[in-house]
């Protein structure tokens, strides 16, 4: 048999699928495991976006749409930018994805040609590095430090880019380390790209979770220039408790949303109509599940660092949004106990039956991500269960021989 594609077999085999496939066979196995790795609300989609996509079935909504989305659900789209972050797009300007992750697929293969570079600020959501990879575009991973919040500076960007960068990556709240960026720190980066004639791909799929002052801004809104080359990335995956619908979207620029179009056409053919439907209402309808998961999810980050702080010999910052917590095991590393920080997670899982992502994959080695998409009592128990394993991981380490 001839090989498989280059471009595909090179893709890296995630350390987090590892851990995720063990705890799998222990489930199954009838072990007690609580996971801290879902990257999804543990809320039901709303009963009027169900009842939605329920309609959509009987009334027979359930042929091809347009290639880039329904009429409708891009007006909506529309109006929902307009409404939460004051930036008027067009319909014509709103292409729709199977899914948010699509639509940074699409927007990618669109602004990319092979030999170009694509800066990648890191700790990063891994599939920007693979879907960056499979254009044929090079990641310039860039590294974000703790002590900056984990954010991307103007000086970083500026050395950061070469007569071949194309595009800046950005993603606030951020996966994995809910860094979010003020109006004043994407002002700074504004003047950078507009230097450099950079496109930026705003992915903000979690806007509707900051816990900051500040309301969230989204890029497009810094100025006319800035709204003209970003491309932001949105869906309601997240914000509504809708993962499994897969719906997605794009609003960019006429030209980049014609050429998505067209690559969308020759690939998906259309999202799904039913969820299309579905989201529609989400989008228009009764709002309250946003509150109601932004209060859920800042009193759960909240417990869940008042009991990391009792763990000793682990770090971690205070995410601004999103619902992920990222925990530095470095100090850990060093002790000499654990290989890696994937090491570590798999042990863990053995010896206490806790799944947490290892951060490799993110560009972060030493660090593991948590996600406190889990009820609040599973989640004290499961932090329990981890100060344990670091505790009897540090005593063996300073016993006498
Ligand atoms: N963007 C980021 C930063 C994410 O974390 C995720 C999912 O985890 C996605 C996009 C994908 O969202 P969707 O489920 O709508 O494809």
């Amino acid at each position: 048999m001839k090989p498989l594609s280059k471009t595909v077999s090179a893709l890296p085999v995630s350390a987090a699928l590892a851990v995720d496939l063990r705890a799998k066979a222990l489930c199954a196995k009838g072990r007690d495991i609580i996971s801290f790795c879902v990257g999804e609300p543990d809320f039901d989609t709303p009963e009027p976006v169900k009842r939605a996509g329920i309609c959509a079935i009987e009334s027979n909504d359930t042929k091809y749409t347009n290639a880039s989305g329904t009429q409708a659900l891009r007006a909506a789209v529309c109006a929902v930018l307009l409404r939460d972050h004051g930036i008027k797009y067009d319909a014509s300007n709103i292409a729709i994805t199977t899914g948010a992750k699509y639509a940074v697929t699409a927007s990618i293969l669109a602004l990319t040609d092979p030999g170009d570079e694509v800066v990648l600020p890191a700790p990063f959501w891994p599939s920007y590095d693979s879907i960056i990879r499979l254009s044929g575009a090079t990641p310039a991973h860039i590294p974000c430090s703790p002590e900056a919040g984990w954010k991307l500076t103007p000086g970083q960007l500026e050395r950061a880019v070469t007569p071949q960068t194309k595009a800046l990556i950005l993603n606030h709240p951020n996966n994995p380390t809910g860094a979010v960026y003020t109006r004043k720190e994407l002002a700074a980066l504004a003047k950078v790209c507009q230097a450099h004639d950079l496109f930026v791909l705003s992915d903000e799929i979690y806007s509707h979770l900051t816990y900051t002052d500040e309301p969230f801004c989204a890029a497009a809104s810094i100025n006319a220039d800035m709204f003209d080359r970003t491309v932001t990335i949105g869906g309601v995956s997240k914000a509504y408790a809708m993962t499994g619908w897969r719906i997605g979207y794009v609003a960019a620029g006429l030209e980049i949303i014609r050429a998505i179009s067209a690559l969308l056409s020759h690939t998906t053919g259309s999202p799904n109509s039913i969820a299309q439907a579905a989201a529609v209402e989400a989008l228009l309808g009764p709002q309250e599940i946003k509150l109601r998961m932004k209060q859920t999810f800042q009193a759960r980050r909240d417990r869940l660092f008042e009991a990391l702080r009792e763990i000793p010999g682990i770090q971690f910052t205070h995410p601004q949004g999103a619902f992920y917590a990222m925990l530095d095991l470095r100090t850990l590393l060093k002790d000499g106990n654990f290989k890696s920080e994937a090491d570590f997670a798999l042990q863990l899982l053995e010896d206490e039956g806790v799944a947490a992502v290892p951060c490799t994959d993110f560009g972060a080695p030493g660090y593991l991500r948590l996600s406190y998409t889990l009820d609040e009592a599973r989640m004290l128990e499961g932090v329990a269960r981890l100060r344990r394993f670091v505790e009897r991981n540090r005593i063996d380490d300073t016993m006498e021989p």
